[in-house]
């Protein structure tokens, strides 16, 4: 057979000398790309490149089936009036697109229509509206767009306080966005929800979906908080809602990624029974919205430092010289760095510069009192960061400086609890542990 004619964008069965049957989408064929092969994208979400002169025979295939939980399927008018609205706000991320075949991008698919044609569940719930403001991975995300979203979400608020907000976001850095929110948005009068998806939609595998449903019943429920809501366990049973400044993405690719730390997650989410239980006592209710507030700034001369052996203190000379404000130290231990580093931070700390300790350990509690180091520490200007993860001390830092008098003012707002990224009460052993027994 001479060259074969694959139209980008179309779906072929396809057979090989080898003997072997495939069925997918013709990717577009990028320069890099020899012109021998052809790129398949396969029902599960896998891509092939096969020789064309291996092509025994082409057949045009129908179009694939939509992807989507359809055990969940609930038949409801799109717009049933008696129930409360959402706007789903997209930033980027696997939950947000899907492959445009055309192009072989990947395209922001927030309107409402298809929403609802991958996620007709939501109609049950829901009365939906979106936006995209962005179309960005998470790891492009920076303290400006923290910012920017969260005037958005006031503005929105202030102009309609009874409209839950779903925010759709790349998961890599979906917790530092949640934690900045919480900072600068309070007083909620709705819930404020960010959504991912670990597995795009269109693997059969994709947590899109059932996210989304878990979204949008936390988003029409009655916790006044800035919640991550994702997957709780790898089956398809509950959703966890996750308080946004206690959240952390723990595995690079489990749907069950994310993990309150050292906390317990505001509630638990049940998408196929439409139920939502609430998990911990102290989650704040909605607020009448004459109570909303935003902050909507922070600073981007903060640094977040992780402290390895072998670290050289003219690292912290260097970021003092760059005008750097704060830095967050991710130490070893109860708070620690390498002795030698002392004198560099104190030289930073009297030129202004707020050291905030943090610990690579995660669970427990900073505390610089009880070795030598950590006192020295202390004494050269190091405050303790208690039980906070060190991005959301990154994110607090950088809200502080940008919020507050001063250096002293935020030095001392670093240790007070202002929206539940210190943990107040710890009556329960949240340390995970492989036998649970
Ligand atoms: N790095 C991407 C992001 O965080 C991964 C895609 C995703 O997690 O949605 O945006």
């Amino acid at each position: 057979m001479g060259q074969p004619r694959l139209e980008e964008g179309k779906r072929y069965r396809l057979r090989t000398r080898t003997g072997l049957e495939l069925v997918g989408t013709v990717l577009p064929r990028y320069e890099l790309y020899d012109r021998d092969h052809v790129t398949l994208k396969l029902d599960n979400g896998y891509n092939v490149g096969i020789r064309l002169d291996n092509i025994v025979s082409i057949e045009e295939a129908p179009p694939k089936p939509p992807a989507g939980l359809t055990e969940l399927r609930v038949e409801a008018p799109p717009e049933d009036p008696r129930l409360p609205r959402v706007i789903i706000l997209g930033t980027g991320g696997t939950i947000a697109s899907k492959v445009d075949y055309e192009t072989g991008g990947v395209k922001p698919t927030l309107t409402v229509r298809d929403i609802l044609e991958a996620v007709p569940e939501i109609a049950g719930i829901a009365r939906l509206e979106t936006e995209v403001l962005y179309n960005i991975f998470s790891e492009d995300m920076e303290p400006r767009h923290w910012g920017e979203l969260a005037e958005k979400v006031a503005a929105l608020l202030r102009d309609d306080p009874q409209r839950g907000v779903i925010i759709a976001h790349g998961t890599d850095t979906m917790a530092l966005t949640a934690s900045a929110l919480s900072f600068a948005l309070r007083g909620l009068p709705v819930p404020v929800a960010l959504v991912g998806a670990q597995r795009s939609s269109d693997r059969p595998s994709s947590d899109s979906a059932f996210n989304l449903v878990a979204a949008a019943l936390y988003a029409t429920g009655d916790i006044g908080e800035v919640a991550v809501v994702m997957h709780g366990e790898t089956g398809d049973t509950y959703a966890l809602a996750h308080r946004g400044t206690r959240v952390r993405k723990m595995h690079t690719s489990r749907r069950d990624a994310f993990q309150s730390i050292d906390s317990l997650p505001l509630a638990r989410i049940y998408p196929h029974e439409k139920r939502l239980e609430k998990i911990r006592p102290d989650a704040r209710g909605l607020e009448d919205p004459s109570k909303l507030e935003a902050y909507p700034r922070f600073s981007e001369d903060v640094v977040l430092l992780k402290f390895y052996p072998g670290m050289k203190p003219g690292f912290i000379d260097y970021l003092a010289d760059q005008g750097v404000r704060g830095i967050v130290l991710e130490g070893t231990g109860l708070g620690h760095v390498a002795n030698k580093l002392i004198p560099h931070i104190r030289r930073a700390s009297e030129r202004g510069v707020v050291f905030v300790m943090t610990s690579q350990c995660l669970f427990g509690q900073v505390n610089m009192n009880v070795y030598s180091t950590g006192r020295r520490l202390i004494e050269a200007g190091v405050v303790g960061g208690e039980d906070m993860l060190p991005e959301t001390a990154y994110v607090k830092l950088s809200w502080l400086l940008a919020n507050t008098r001063g250096p002293e003012e935020a030095r001392s707002l670093i240790p007070r609890n202002l929206v539940g990224e210190i943990e107040e009460r710890r009556t329960l052993d949240l340390y995970p542990r492989w036998n649970h027994g």
